[in-house]
Order: structure tokens, then sequence, then C-alpha cells
């Protein structure tokens, strides 16, 4: 970067001090780079003046000149406005302010003639319009058809960020250094840097504004994948990895004891992951499958080619539950191996905690399934071969990398099993920096759940149909939201639930689980249900990953709009695990937001969480997926992942 690009616009003439600080405070701009990188939100159209008699509300701007005639304040405390009305030749206008009426009141004089922009609403017989841009006409010049919009703050007005930049977008014109290499440019006909700046403040024309926009975003995107593929390399270059060739332990479970086919897709993870441990680098690989694709087994096989060398794995857990179930799963999976396989969680007696890390120091045991628990200072491997961690969202970078020291000079190969598929362009950018495996396929045999969107009104037949299907021997979830656990109201919803529900199925066992409970009962409702002791299990999300009671066909979600789309995808995965029907019913009252009637459709219309995860990402952006805010890799500027997945696609085979 050229230094003028990088010098601070504290250091420049003429531009107030307070104006300076508002600009880093609210929008992160210190120096005159950033500012020609605050790009536009869109461009509008201001060649026109309108008359009051023709606006519509269907104009993006309306821009009018007129005098103002009279100035009222309005309403009380809180509610208190400022009104003002215009008046041209043909009708008056209604200005209002909600906001800073004091400033306001002082710019305005009745009698002077001003030119207001905005858009305008109807109220009452004619139109208001909030919150207007406004110049006084004398000073008013005609704008450009296509003007920049940038975005704003209350006190870093668009119109200041605008002149800000006719004044230094021109000397940053004439340092601006191209980034891109020529071969390239020309290889994706994409613009020159200085051109691009240039058009994407001011465009000449509609064309000229794609065309910039589409060499920003291309450079945004190459330059991130850029800084990812340097992580990935920076990480094989210093990580060496333990090497692990001996496959025969997979081989003999695969032949003698494997209790039914793998998916094409299973079979082909299993394959990448044991080509990647022999190679003498560290794997990290992601893997990603849909609820019951079935990722546990993928992850026991994968263990058996470090077994098989003499190191040991480790899977590591979200939850107590989930630690506890893929104990007894790998469990039954290791026995006719011969192996051991052991559990640490929080809940773990001292003096068995004391006997168990002697044993896995020694190296006698060749599995360890635990919780964060397995982070802690005191838990020592005789040689660490293979972590996999699963659920990968709740866990942070920085345990991961805990995990790794555990492993001496060379730390063990990371397996990171997704409890929900991740959207391509995500996958790409979050996540960037891994490798990755993909199981798009399911298990044959199941059958899809048959989703239904029901009014709460309706819950007597709801209640009914659940009669019937525990008839035929099999079990229910009834899901409540309780979206912080020391939420009062919800957590009286969830007991009166409980109680209807108890009522309304007097000579059937119910269950409850949430996360006021002790751990010791949580675990022992859980575990009721799980044998099958419990027919029905009331409970709220603590139930949400990983338990697997394929016996279960019906889950009940309660006021279901208030649950995200990941979440009703990951509620909906506890059913459908078995060879029977299953059925997911999203109860809600009659009034939505348009947001939760998509994410309801949504549901209804697909099982397929790869389409969910990317209807996700669209109502809600990346930023609120996964945790993938902490990582600050996606701080794009201009670049959408949604709109420009072509770009990032090529973008990221370029890098
Ligand atoms: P998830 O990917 O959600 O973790 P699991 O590993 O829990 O899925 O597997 C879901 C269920 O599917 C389990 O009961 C498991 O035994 C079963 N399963 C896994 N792979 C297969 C397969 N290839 N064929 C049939 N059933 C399978
Ligand atoms: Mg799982």
């Amino acid at each position: 970067m050229s230094t003028l690009l990088q010098s601070p616009l504290a250091q420049q003439e003429g531009i107030a001090p307070y104006l300076v600080q508002r600009l880093q405070k609210e929008l992160n701009i210190f120096t005159i780079g950033d500012l020609v990188t605050h790009y536009p939100l869109r461009h509008e159209d201001r060649t026109q003046l309108h008359k009051i008699a023709t606006i519509t509300q269907e104009q993006a701007l309306v821009q009018v000149q007129g005098k103002l005639t009279s100035t009222r304040l309005v309403g009380q405390g809180r509610g208190m406005r400022l009104v003002a009305n215009l008046e041209d030749a043909t009708g008056t206008l209604e200005l209002v302010w909600f906001q800073r009426l004091a400033w306001a009141q002082k710019q305005l004089k009745v009698g002077e003639d001003y030119v207001v922009a905005g858009r305008v609403s109807a109220y009452k017989t004619s139109f208001n319009m909030v919150h207007p841009e406004l110049t006084k006409a004398a000073k008013f010049a005609i704008g450009d058809s296509l003007s920049p919009v940038y975005p704003a703050t209350a006190k870093v007005p668009a119109k200041t960020l605008l002149a800000l930049m006719r004044r230094f977008l021109p000397q940053a014109l004439r340092e601006v250094q191209e980034n891109l290499p020529e071969e390239l440019r020309v290889r994706y006909r994409l613009w020159g840097r200085q051109e691009a700046w240039q058009h994407i403040h001011f465009p000449a024309t509609a064309a000229a504004l794609f065309e910039a926009k589409r060499r920003i975003k291309f450079e945004e995107l190459f330059l991130l994948q850029l800084r990812l593929l340097r992580m990935r390399q920076q990480r094989i270059e210093r990580h060496q990895g333990q090497v692990f060739a001996d496959t025969s332990l997979q081989e003999t479970f695969c032949q003698q004891h494997l209790p039914f086919t793998l998916t094409t897709a299973q079979a082909r993870a299993v394959q990448e992951v044991s080509a990647d441990v022999k190679k003498g680098v560290q794997m990290n690989r992601l893997l990603q499958g849909d609820v019951g694709s079935g990722k546990t087994m993928v992850a026991f096989l994968s263990m058996l080619v470090p077994i098989a060398s003499g190191a040991q794995a480790a899977l590591m857990a979200p939850t107590e539950l989930l630690a506890t179930q893929h104990y007894e799963k790998l469990h039954k999976y290791a026995q006719c191996m011969g192996l051991t396989v052991e559990v640490l969680t929080g809940g773990t007696k001292k003096a068995a905690r004391r006997r168990l890390m002697d044993r896995l120091q020694l190296g006698m045991v060749d599995i360890l399934v635990g919780t964060h628990a397995l982070l802690e200072e005191g838990v020592q491997f005789k040689q660490l071969g293979l972590v996999v961690i699963d659920e990968q969202h709740r866990f942070g970078v920085e345990q991961r990398a805990k995990l790794w020291s555990k492993q001496g000079e060379t730390p063990p190969h990371v397996l990171v099993m997704t409890a929900t598929p991740i959207p391509r362009t995500l996958a790409m950018t979050a996540y960037g920096d891994l490798d990755s495996s993909v199981l798009d396929e399911m298990p044959q045999g199941r059958k899809p759940i048959k989703t239904s969107h029901c009014a709460e009104t309706h819950r007597l037949r709801v209640f009914q149909f659940i009669r019937e299907q525990l008839a035929e021997g099999r079990q229910a979830y009834i899901v409540y939201p309780l979206i912080e656990e020391s939420s009062k109201l919800d957590y009286q919803d969830l007991m009166d639930g409980y109680e209807s529900v108890c009522r309304a199925f007097p000579q059937v066992p119910v269950s409850i689980a949430h996360g006021r409970m002790g751990p010791e009962e949580k675990a022992y409702e859980m575990d009721r249900f799980v044998r099958g002791e419990t027919k029905i299990m009331v409970a709220t999300t603590v139930i949400e990953v990983g338990i697997d009671v394929p016996n279960a066909t019906v889950m009940v979600i309660e006021s279901a709009d208030r649950f995200g789309l990941a979440q009703l995808h990951q509620l909906r995965g506890r059913v459908g695990r078995g060879a029977e029907q299953s059925y997911c019913i999203l109860l809600t009252g009659y009034k939505l937001s348009k947001a939760a009637r998509t994410r309801l459709q949504t549901m209804v219309g697909t099982s397929d969480g790869f389409v969910i995860a990317n209807a996700d990402l669209k109502l809600r952006g990346p930023g609120s997926l996964w945790g993938v805010q902490q990582s600050g890799m996606l701080r794009l500027k201009l670049a959408d992942l949604q709109e420009d997945e072509n770009i990032l696609v090529v973008a990221r085979k370029e890098a």
C-alpha cells in the first residue's frame, strides 16, 4: 500500500477533529485507504426534482424543492417528534424527525426554500418523509444518475461521507497500486484497481458499476483465500504428522464385525482419512454430514488406523450425555476387536479418574471418550494419534489447539465433525484452512420424516396422534423453547406443558429433561427414555444434539417459530433413525413473522440439511451461523457469500 492510503485522516487539512473521531469510532475509518474502501451501499438517481402532487411511495428516492411553511413539536416524552410542512406549487409534504430534534429545529427556518430528499410513506391522507436529507435551495446542485449512498450513522450522515469521498478519492486514485496478477486480470477480464475504485463510487454507467464491483469482490475473495491457504501451508510446514499406515484392524472390523454396509460416502471419507494419516503431515479434516448420515462409524474406523500402530485416539463431545452415548456405541464396536474404551467427564469420581489417568498414560486405554474434561491439565496420553471432535461449533479454535498440545512435538491428527452441514461457500471461508470430507448420502432404508406445521389450537389432535404411535410401541418427544435457561416464563410453559402431557396420558410414563436439573437427575431421566422405560420425553433443547433413540418416531416442537432453522433441523434429526415412518410436528400460534413463516415452510418443504443450511445462511447471514462470528475471516466489505458463490469458487481455485 502506498503511504498516502495509509496516512491518517487526522493529519489531513480541514477535517474537523470531532468528525475524525466519529469516523474512527462509528465506522472504523482511520486512514484515507479505509475511507475509499468504505463502499456505497447502493446508488440512486439524483437527476430529478419531483412535484409533491406526483410523488409515490414506490420511488426509491424522492427529491422535492419547496418552501418551509411551519414547524411544530408533537407528542410528549419519548414519543415527541418534530413535524414541519414543506410546500410547492402542487401540494404539501410533511417532514418528520424523531431524533435530534433540537438540532433539526435549529436548522429549519420557516419561509426559506429547501430541497429535501428521502423516501416517503403514506401517512393518513398525505405523504410524509422521515429524517429527510436537507439542503438549502440556494446551495443545492442537481446530482448524478448514479449517486452513491454510503453506509452512514446518525452522527456521520451519508452526505458527509459523500463530500469526503469527493475530496479524497481523486488523490487516492493517483496512488493506488494494482494487486492482482496481470495474468488473472486478463483471464477473467477484470478491471484494474484504479478504474474499479473510481467506478464503484462514481460509476459512469450501470455496466461500469457492475464491472467495478466484480473486480473488487474478486480481489476481496482472492486475498481471503490466499490468507486461508497460507495458514494451511504454514500449519503443514510447522507440524509434522505421526505416520500411521497399518490398516489391518480397519480391514478386520469391516470384514467381520461391521453391523451394516457402509454408504459410498462413508467409505470415501474413511479412505480420505486413512490416506491423510500416513502422509507424515498433521491432518486437519472437517467431516460434514447431515444428521443421521453415520459420522460415528467413520470416526471409529478412522481411529482403528492409529490404534493398529499402538497409538491412542480420543473423541470429544460437547455434552456429558453425548459423551456417554458415544462411549456406549464405541464400546460395543471396540469390544469385538478386544480394544479398550473409557469415558471421562466432569462427573467422573476422583478415585476412578486417577486410575483411568494411570492406565491412559501407560497406553492401556485405546480410545478415550469425553467432554471438555479431556482438555484438563492432568489428562496425559501415552501417544495420542487422533482426536475426533464432535459437533464442532461448540468448541473454539483455542480448545482445538489445547488438545494438540497434549502430544509433545508431533501433534495428533484432528478430525472435526459438524452437527449440521455447512453451506459450501461458508465451508470455503470459515473453515477454508481445513480439508473436507462430505457425507452426502444417507444409509439405505431410511424413510423421509413427514413434517407438518400445525396450529397450537389443534394440540389435542396432535396428542391423539401421539397416542396412536405409542399404541404401536413407539416413543415421542415434545420439545419446548427455553432459550435462556433462566427465563422464568419459558420455564413455566415447560412445566405447564409437562403437567398437561401427564394429564393427557395418565397411563404412560413420561420423562422430563431441562437445563435446570442437576446433571445426574437429567442423565437418569434421559436414560430411562433411551431404555424405553418412559414413552414420552418432554424436554428443552438439551436433547438437541446427538441423542439416538431409534424407537422414537414423533417429534413435536412447541412454539416452533421461536427456534432457528439449524436448531429445528437438529431436533427433527432425533427421529427417523430407525426403520419406522417418523413424524415431525411444528406447533405455532396463528400470528407469525415473515422470517418465522419462511423457516417453517423450509422445514416442511425439505429434509435436506444442505438446503436448510443454505436457507439459514440466506435468512440470517453468515455471522450468526455456527459460531462463525469469532472467526473474523468473514468481515467482507463487498462480496456476499450467497450472491457471489461463482466468484468465490474461481477465487479459491486461482488462490
Ligand atoms: P450422525 O451422523 O448424526 O452422528 P450416527 O453416526 O449417530 O449419525 O448414525 C445414525 C444411525 O445410523 C446410527 O444408529 C447408526 O448405527 C446408523 N448407521 C450409520 N451408518 C449406517 C449405514 N451405512 N447403514 C445403516 N445404518 C447406519
Ligand atoms: Mg452424531
